[in-house]
């Protein structure tokens, strides 16, 4: 490194990260620009979305999660990943970072020039009594997946509850299920996953009830107790106690905006890290990316918090050719996403009908049933799709889809619709695809926003 060489540090070695680190790379040679990235798992750019898959056995091994892995990647691009370091103070007046060395318990300072956080989330862990027993997991990091899995083996649990139905919820529960495990889903809503609507929350209940999952809905976790041993032995609800020998928190996440707060970054209404639109914070060293960053609503105007890996590369790329020299910005969201609950797939992407009110906007939605491909072709299984429409200009708010395969993925053609402020009458005259094996005539999504133009001009 020379005496004029820039120095780039990266406080967590995820998705926005490495994204941010490589595109850096990319515009900058290693004799421009030194690279260090600092995490304080065992893991670097793994791919989180697969843990439920991974606890399942679905995929087998541990590594085939790891991307790109210190050694046979970073190190030929010249980025040098620190594993098994957590970064524990930053001083933005001196320009370095306090990292702490977790194997030895050394700690040392690194400086920076520039300095990009994309520290992810943690999951939300209420401070109920009991909570700290042993047994009880939350599943963000590919860590905890490992922890998990192992805590599985070892102890052969007959009963699971998953607190949460959000979608990492439901992985878990179709994985815990799939191992055998008798697997309880408690949630304070009426329905699982609550960013659905109502309507189509009841066809993901009857979904989890299929492969075995016992719903406990409209109920409150209370609290946990636990054996002499310390370990989780039920979990006790507004409604009574369930026997388990696991819990997994599918509690959601919050941002991991602690250590920049701490040294001064401004952290928005969401809760999230304050960025403009090429990922800058309100400190002119300091960039941030993927969960733990703020990202504005395309639709709603709002600024929120959402933990998609999609959004996280995505983030993390920008802030990469930022600091390479280049220029790019980051458009917003929708929140486009999609999961698997047994063979049922459900996708949303932009607001849903409570979202939309929220926002100030007066919705009329509907609701269209069809099949996935034509309907005489063997094979075709029911789909849903509900189109939240913006009332009297007809401009698509949102979309949501539940059936079975091929479902999901058509909602990237309602997100680009969304994203375009399209209205339904518009959606309907784009020419999109047709053969019997994919779709009848009139595609679910084509057909949804017939109906909507239908009702409409009416
Ligand atoms: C089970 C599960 C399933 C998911 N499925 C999907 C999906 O299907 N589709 C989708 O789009 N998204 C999915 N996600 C979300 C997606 O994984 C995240 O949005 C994405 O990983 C966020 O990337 P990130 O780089 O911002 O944060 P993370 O991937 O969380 O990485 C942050 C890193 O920072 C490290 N770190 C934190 N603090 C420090 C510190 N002080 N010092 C050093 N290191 C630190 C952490 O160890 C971590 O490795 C899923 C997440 C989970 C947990």
């Amino acid at each position: 490194m020379g005496a004029l060489t820039r120095r780039l540090l990266v406080i967590g070695a995820d998705a926005a990260g490495m994204s941010a680190a490589s595109q850096a790379r990319r515009r900058r040679g290693p004799d421009d620009l030194d690279i260090m990235a600092f995490d304080r798992g065992n893991f670097s750019s793994y791919s989180a979305c697969g843990i439920p898959y991974f606890v399942s056995g679905v995929v087998d091994q541990v590594e085939t999660l790891i991307v790109r892995s210190p050694e046979t990647f970073w190190d030929k691009q010249s980025i040098q990943v620190h594993l098994r370091h957590e970064v524990v103070e930053i001083d933005l007046d001196r320009g370095v970072v306090l990292v702490d060395h977790r194997e030895s318990g050394h700690q040392r300072e690194h400086g920076f020039d520039d300095l990009v956080v994309a520290t992810g989330s943690v999951p939300v862990r209420p401070p109920l009594p009991g909570a700290g027993a042993e047994g009880i997991f939350g599943v963000q990091t590919l860590d905890d997946g490992v922890a998990l899995r192992a805590y599985v083996a070892d102890h052969t649990p007959r009963q699971a509850v998953i607190v949460g139905s959000g979608y990492v919820g439901l992985e878990m529960a179709e994985a815990l299920c799939a191992l055998g495990v008798e697997t309880h889903l408690v949630d304070a809503a009426p329905q699982p996953l609550s960013r659905l609507d109502p309507d189509m929350g009841a066809l993901v209940a009857e979904a989890l009830r299929k492969f075995g999952t016992v719903l406990h809905l409209d109920q409150e976790v209370a609290g946990f107790e636990a054996g002499a041993g310390g370990e989780v032995s039920a979990v006790v609800t507004s409604e009574g106690t369930i026997p388990a020998q696991l819990v997994v928190l599918g509690l959601g996440v919050r941002p991991n905006v602690a250590l920049a707060e701490a040294a001064g970054v401004e952290v928005g209404p969401s809760g999230a890290i304050a960025v403009d639109q090429r990922m800058r914070t309100s400190q002119p060293a300091v960039w941030a990316a993927g969960d733990c960053a703020e990202k504005r609503h395309r639709v709603s105007g709002r600024f929120v918090t959402v933990a998609l890996g999609t959004h996280a590369n995505k983030e993390g790329r920008v802030a990469g050719i930022n600091l390479g020299g280049g220029y790019a910005t980051f458009p917003g969201v929708l929140g486009t996403a999609a999961a698997k609950v047994g063979s049922l797939e459900v996708a949303t992407t932009g607001l849903g009908e409570a979202e939309a009110e929220l926002a100030g906007f007066v919705t009329d939605s509907v609701l269209s049933e069809s099949t996935t491909r034509a309907g005489y072709f063997p094979g075709a299984a029911p789909i849903t799709v509900k189109l939240v429409v913006e009332q009297g200009t007809g401009r698509l708010l949102g979309a949501q889809i539940v059936g079975k395969e091929g479902a999901a993925k058509r909602i990237d053609a309602l997100a680009l619709a969304v994203w375009n402020e399209m209205t339904v009458e518009e959606l309907l005259g784009v020419d999109l695809s047709y053969a019997p094996p994919f779709s009848p005539v009139w595609d679910p999504v084509v057909a949804a926003a017939r109906r909507a133009a239908d009702r409409l001009s009416s």
